[in-house]
């Protein structure tokens, strides 16, 4: 289902441009257009799911499938020795801008924690 309101709604659509670096089943994944690490991607469900909020048993395939191409990402990007970070953010205080769930794949550098 899509949300013809949602920025990465149009991007599945292709009604708008994206560096797009993986497309299987049920998912999709394009490169950050601000990235905060030499990899920044996102993935995204192709059916419209509001934020991790959002979900709910029914999703439990889809989030495996989340990972899997997020694990992909990193190995393909040639971060998967050194490390990365998935990250979720979820309303406000986390900074989520975008309301279609999106798994940020960040990597490349070294990061701290907590986050800031
Ligand atoms: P969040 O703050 O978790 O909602 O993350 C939204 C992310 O989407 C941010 O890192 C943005 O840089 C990214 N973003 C916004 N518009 C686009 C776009 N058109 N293509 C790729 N990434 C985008």
């Amino acid at each position: 289902m899509k949300d013809g309101d949602c920025l990465f709604c149009k991007i599945i659509a292709e009604e708008i441009p994206a560096d797009v670096i993986f497309d299987r089943g049920g998912v999709i994944a394009f490169r950050d257009v601000n990235p905060q690490a030499p990899l920044h991607a996102l993935v995204v469900p192709k059916d419209h799911v509001r934020d991790a909020a959002a979900v709910d048993a029914s999703h439990g395939s889809l989030l495996v499938e989340l990972i899997g191409a997020a694990n992909e990402i990193a190995e393909a990007d040639g971060v998967d020795a050194s490390g990365y970070r998935l990250v979720l953010n979820v309303g406000a205080d986390a900074g989520q801008t975008v309301f279609h769930l999106h798994l940020h794949v960040i990597g490349g550098r070294p990061m701290a924690w907590p986050p800031g």
